[in-house]
């Protein structure tokens, strides 16, 4: 069954390409784009399905390069503290919750980023080692080891929203043995292949955990793994204000083991010294910038003007959604963007199109999936958003893509299509758990977290 959309205001996000174009696009029986172009399609095969959109932009699908997605249950929580105290406040409630209530918390999380626009996600899963972070160490012990489904759950609840991930896997190393944790690992990076369908897939990626070790083993042998296993690695890396000098610190242990490159992406990235923001460019390593994420935690500003500048490539995250409470890609691209005009006071510093590119393409780009995903061009993926800039009314269209990027939202977001099938539509997962997965979330956070002494504000 072909697909072709018509009638539409095409944003394509391909590098050469026209900005935009009144045409159409047309999705074959495999799920890729076979072709697009402006004006009226050419006919189809018969008995394919024409979506006729009246107008409305039709733009690639948003690609998260840095998520947490079990974690919707618990938006508003530590809603004054920095990333240490609130990241605790979380895990508290994670390490009671059992392998079931991590499937329906990354259902549920996976589902809203599809409602949402997201058809893409980075997810660093919640390791089945539950660790805590000691300030006084700048270092995270591990407290209590889950079951393997733990983990794996977590896959099948990706993999039953239909959403597109790359599973991010912890090494855990310093939890057992160097050997059983290493075989662990090869074992959940095969597993994350075995639970999810072939073409949500994106693959596997090593959590990089560098910045709470105790030592440079960590980066020895994540770096082990990423060559073994052809795996990109994402490290959390300078991401709040505290103790800088250990965090920089820790920048020498990949650097010795000989991670740095374009397979080691650093998440974050707010408080780099210029040393290594340009070891990390000449090496070709990538960064992910969470600017909402940033600033609710009050982490600081990733001056990802000065990272570009520099060379490094850039992606969006929307990171955890119980840190950037509502998953909106508009809201990211928009924090984001007045972020870096106030800090630089410059108003063209970044434009509408390259914040665009950021939370589409360059995410694909980094996470190296922009063979399949990230821009509307022939052969790639056909997920797509369809937003409607005339419900509600945005006014006369004076720039096509000032109008997407600053003046629309989640309320023009119409319909999300994640290989020309319907995910989404006027806000919701189309997902047949979709109406269970709300009420599962709620009963399963709040007894997780009353074994934690937490209770919510309302409690039935
Ligand atoms: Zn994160």
């Amino acid at each position: 069954m072909t697909l072709t959309v018509e009638n539409a205001l095409v944003v394509p996000v391909a590098d050469g390409g026209p900005e935009w174009f009144q045409g159409w696009l047309r999705v074959g029986d495999d799920g890729r784009i076979a072709a697009l172009g402006p004006g009226a399609p050419p006919p189809g095969p018969p008995g394919g399905e024409v979506l006729d959109v009246g107008g409305a932009i039709v733009a690639p699908g948003f690609v998260s390069a840095h998520s947490h997605l079990f974690t919707s249950g618990l938006r508003g929580i530590a809603p004054g503290s920095t990333l240490y105290p609130w990241v605790r406040a979380n895990a508290e409630v994670f390490r009671h919750a059992d392998a079931e209530t991590l499937y329906w918390c990354t259902l549920h999380g996976c589902l809203d980023f599809l409602a949402n626009g997201i058809t893409s996600a980075y997810n660093f899963t919640q390791s089945r080692v539950t660790w805590l972070y000691d300030p006084a160490a700048a270092a995270s012990v591990p407290v209590e080891v889950h079951p393997v489904e733990y983990l794996t759950r977590q896959f099948d609840g990706a993999a039953d929203a239909g959403l597109r991930v790359v599973n991010a896997i912890r090494l855990d190393d310093g939890s057992a043995p160097e050997d059983e944790v290493l075989g662990t690992f090869a074992e959940m990076v095969a597993a994350s292949a075995e639970h999810t369908p072939a073409d949500l897939h994106l693959g596997a990626s090593v959590f990089g955990a560098v910045q709470w070790a105790e030592s440079p083993r960590t980066a020895e042998l994540e770096t082990k793994v990423m060559r073994e296993h052809g795996l990109v690695n994402q490290a959390h890396f300078v991401e709040t204000a505290e103790q800088l000098d250990v965090q920089r610190s820790k920048f020498a242990w990949y650097a010795e083991a000989g991670a740095l490159g374009p397979d080691l992406v650093f998440g974050h990235f707010v408080h780099p010294t210029d040393e290594m923001v340009a070891q990390a460019a000449a090496a070709g390593c990538g960064m992910v910038w969470q600017a909402t994420s940033n600033g609710r935690l009050g982490s600081g500003f990733a001056d990802v003007v000065r990272l570009r500048r520099a060379g490094m490539r850039v992606g969006m995250g929307l990171d955890d959604q119980s840190c950037t409470d509502v998953s909106d890609p508009f809201g990211n691209m928009r924090m984001g963007l007045y972020a870096m005009r106030a800090l630089h006071t410059d108003a063209a510093v970044l434009m509408p199109k390259d914040v665009l590119r950021l939370h589409t393409l360059g995410s694909a780009e980094v996470l190296g999936v922009a063979d399949r995903v990230g821009s509307l061009e022939p052969g790639k993926l056909a997920d797509f958003v369809v937003v409607d800039h005339r419900s509600p009314s945005t006014g006369p269209v004076w720039d096509v893509l000032a109008t997407y990027v600053l003046a629309c939202g989640l309320r023009n977001l119409k319909q999300v299509y994640v290989g020309g099938r319907l995910a989404a539509a006027d806000g919701r997962a189309t997902a047949p758990l979709a109406a269970r997965a709300d009420a599962e979330l709620e009963a399963r956070m709040t007894e997780a977290a009353a074994k934690a002494g937490l209770r919510p504000a309302l409690y039935p």
